[in-house]
């Protein structure tokens, strides 16, 4: 039976364990399973593979997504990995201009490696423009990090199979409760687990959601192979923060629309980048220089990286997590020293737009 999402995601793991009655999945901690006899499986051999604690979490995953098949990894940037591993070498891609910094470094490598070659798109139509049958997948993110630029998916799916290329959507900034991608005709999902999903700047992951069980099964296998895997622990720590996914994105999410709004009419700046939905708020202050004495003056959002958890966040990007964009890149695009990211957590949005306001006090000094 298929219930709403949040009651799907408060139960994750109950009635796992028929033993005991545990309410709680257990951790199994084993890395080896013994076998019933030679030519004989429980089902489990050897935790790369497959450990019961990380099925649990894959296949509520996979529900979350709607995909036939998730692959749980140590981070994001190990779930990218992974996703790019599964095409041949010298294989062609086209990605999205505005990226997070990690994505476009290790693209980079790659293409330094000579292993595979990016085309990089702006948005729809410079999408439209550039692909051809050479291009082995498509790669985006919407909206990109941290710019906040959208296009959309289901033109991108039916352009991408068009060309007989792959769609593979960062799903990150909007959470499958927000933006089911596989619904919306991509192929294979991606995120990084470390932000909204398990929300508590706790925990390093990363999400593999495939849409078709035979290209979950060879994503599975590659990654048995290459052993990018999560832990068990990490793996409950995992369930144990998705429970309240819906919750928790819910207030950071109407928290960022009123403090969204307000920022609207604060003078030193100059524009706003919010989508109306999720919790991240990109926006450009007038006076760069201002900015290190801004950060300073804050007492309650912290200054660092990373995104998605229950503690409102700033970060720079251009010295974060974008540090990676070569200056004249970056700024071809409007990635520029002006621009500052919130990530909005779930604490009360006066008292974080109070900070914000008592901060913003340096620009008229
Ligand atoms: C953080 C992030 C990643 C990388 O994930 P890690 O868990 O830090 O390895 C990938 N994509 C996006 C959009 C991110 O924000």
């Amino acid at each position: 039976m298929n219930y709403q999402t949040a009651t799907e995601l408060a139960q994750i793991g109950n009635r796992s364990d028929i033993q005991t009655g545990a309410v709680s999945a257990p951790i199994y901690l084993s890395t080896t399973f013994s076998h019933p006899a030679l030519g004989q499986s429980t089902g489990y051999d050897y935790t790369r593979t497959k450990n019961p604690t990380r099925t649990i979490l894959e296949e509520a995953l996979a529900n979350l997504e709607a995909g036939s098949q998730a692959i749980v990894t140590s981070s994001g940037m190990s779930a990218i990995q992974l996703v790019f591993n599964y095409f041949p070498a010298k294989s062609e891609f086209l990605v999205s201009r505005d990226l997070y910094g990690g994505s476009y470094r290790y693209f980079q490598e790659l293409e330094r490696q000579n292993a595979s070659v990016f085309h990089y798109f702006e948005d729809f139509d410079s999408l439209k423009s550039q692909i051809n049958e050479e291009i082995t997948a498509v790669f985006l993110e919407t909206p990109t990090n941290p710019l906040m630029q959208e296009v959309s998916i289901t033109e991108a799916a039916k352009l991408a199979h068009q060309y007989h290329a792959l769609l593979i959507v960062d799903n990150t900034f909007s959470t499958p409760l927000r933006q089911q991608p596989l619904k919306e005709g991509a192929d294979i999902v991606v995120h990084s687990g470390t932000k909204f999903l398990s929300g508590h700047n706790d925990l390093l992951a990363g999400v593999v959601v495939a849409k078709e069980p035979e290209v979950g099964q060879r994503l599975a296998w590659l990654s048995n192979t290459t052993g990018p895997t999560l832990s068990s622990f990490d793996s409950w720590l995992f369930i144990r923060s998705l429970k309240t996914l819906k919750v928790r994105f819910e207030q950071q999410e109407r928290n960022a629309q009123k403090i969204a709004a307000a920022l609207e009419n604060i003078s030193p700046i100059e524009k706003v980048l919010y989508p109306g939905i999720g919790a991240m708020i990109s926006f450009c202050v007038r006076d760069a220089a201002k900015i290190p004495e801004f950060l300073n003056r804050l007492n309650l959002i912290t200054f660092a990286e990373s995104l998605g958890g229950v503690e409102t966040l700033i970060t720079y990007p251009i010295t974060q997590t974008h540090g990676d964009i070569p200056k004249e890149l970056r700024e071809s695009y409007g990635l520029t020293d002006h621009l500052l990211r919130l990530s909005i957590g779930i604490e009360d949005s006066q008292d974080l737009l109070k900070d914000l306001i008592c901060g913003f006090q340096v620009f008229d000094e």
